[in-house]
């Protein structure tokens, strides 16, 4: 490709002239980032730099769960966190879900409300215990929230409804849905481009130096420069706590007809799976080998992919014959906490990152604070 310094003069002036916002990272929190500063800053130049010909993080890899939290992984959450940070984060998910519904709608969406299940399996009924005991405190705290009483319940009749094998109950979720993730980014991209703000692919952030982003076609020098490269901001980051999750899926070929309708979430979230397109997506395991999937490699894993497809077919799926049609990866950025960073790093450079695996819900919240604090 063309360096950028051979470029016409019509070019530079076009695209890297005179930036006043460089985000790096076309994903949920780039763009919102930019949609925001759009908002403040109606003649502002802002560029959106993408180092894959698509976006290529996790806002267009997710299995498309508008969540913010599973009574079982709250429960274990507040056993390993401090109570008022993991409050404050699905609060945050709570307002982010309402703001990328102000911001994208509802039918660009695709939002289907019809609430989640917590699945509970027949050998983990400790954990339904310990789950079921906090159950009214957990359903106080989101009352404080969302206003909404009870958004948590006891559904033992899960098994019976949706066709399952060893579940022995679920804590469903009223307020939980889905979205479909393609339109989502299809409108992301849409909106953005309408409202002026330019992307441009193939352009790889190397090294931040001042006001100038050196890339692999050269220099880039703007006014601002926000880092929205969540799983991959360890490079320009290193001393921040963050690091790499791979996160891997499979999707089955569409099937005469998928037993259940919602989102579903496994062994305190670590599987979560869901219908769409008569078809059934499902993700997780890197509980096996957290480790191992410490990496921003796209490649599946045999232990993974295998524990995915057993757990489909003995538990999921135990009385539907199905194939696989796909496979695939996508890299969050996760840390000691689930809390993500919003920080101004130095000089004119700031991040937003640390967006773990509910970034749908607060990845337009994260964008939008972002931009305020590059604002400020
Ligand atoms: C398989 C999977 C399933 C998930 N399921 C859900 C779910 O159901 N619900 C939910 O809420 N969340 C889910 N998540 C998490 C959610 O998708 C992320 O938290 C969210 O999308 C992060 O958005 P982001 O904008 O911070 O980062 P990203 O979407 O990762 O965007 C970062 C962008 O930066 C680009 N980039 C990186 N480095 C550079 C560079 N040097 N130069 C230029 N560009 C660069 C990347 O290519 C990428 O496009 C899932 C994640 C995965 C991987």
């Amino acid at each position: 490709m063309l360096d950028i310094e051979k470029l016409s003069y019509w070019e530079l002036k076009s695209y890297f002239r005179d930036i006043d916002f460089l985000i790096i990272g076309a994903g949920i929190v780039g763009y919102s980032a930019a949609l925001h500063l759009r908002k403040s800053y109606p003649k502002s130049k802002i560029l959106v730099i993408e180092r894959g010909y698509l976006p290529s993080g996790a806002s267009s890899k997710n299995a498309g769960f508008a969540c913010f939290g599973s009574a079982t992984e709250l429960t274990e959450d507040l056993s390993k966190f401090n109570e008022s940070t993991v409050w404050e984060t699905v609060s945050m998910r709570w307002e982010g879900l309402k703001y990328l519904r102000s911001l994208i709608g509802d039918q660009s969406l695709k939002l289907q409300l019809k609430g989640s299940w917590d699945l509970i399996t027949t050998n983990d009924i400790e954990l339904k215990n310990i789950t079921e005991s906090k159950l009214d405190y957990l359903n106080k705290r989101l009352k404080n929230i969302t206003g909404e009483n009870n958004v948590y319940s006891i559904d033992n009749h899960t098994q019976e409804k949706f066709g399952f094998a060893g579940i022995h109950s679920s804590f469903r979720n009223r307020l939980e849905g889905q979205i479909d993730t393609a339109s989502m980014n299809r409108a992301f991209y849409k909106k953005s481009f309408e409202q002026d703000i330019m992307t441009l692919f193939g352009i790889e952030a190397i090294d931040i130096n001042g006001n100038t982003v050196l890339s692999n076609l050269g220099e880039i020098k703007a006014k601002s420069i926000a880092i929205c490269t969540n799983g991959f901001a360890q490079q320009f980051l290193p001393e921040k706590d963050i690091f790499p999750a791979r996160a891997q899926v499979l999707i089955t070929k569409p099937l005469d007809q998928v037993p259940f309708e919602g989102t579903f979430h496994y062994q305190m979230g670590y599987y979560y799976f869901r219908n769409i397109d008569q078809r059934v997506l499902f993700g997780g395991g890197r509980n096996l080998d957290f480790e191992g999937e410490k990496t921003t490699n796209f490649e599946t894993t045999h232990l993974i992919q295998e524990k995915l497809e057993l757990l489909l077919r003995e538990v999921i799926l135990p009385s539907t014959s199905f194939e696989i049609e796909h496979r695939w990866t996508g890299v969050m950025g996760v840390g000691e906490t689930k809390k993500p960073i919003i920080e101004h790093i130095q000089d004119n450079t700031f991040c937003g990152v640390r967006l773990g695996g509910m970034g749908i819900a607060i990845g337009t919240l994260v964008g939008k604070k972002l931009a305020e604090i590059i604002s400020a």
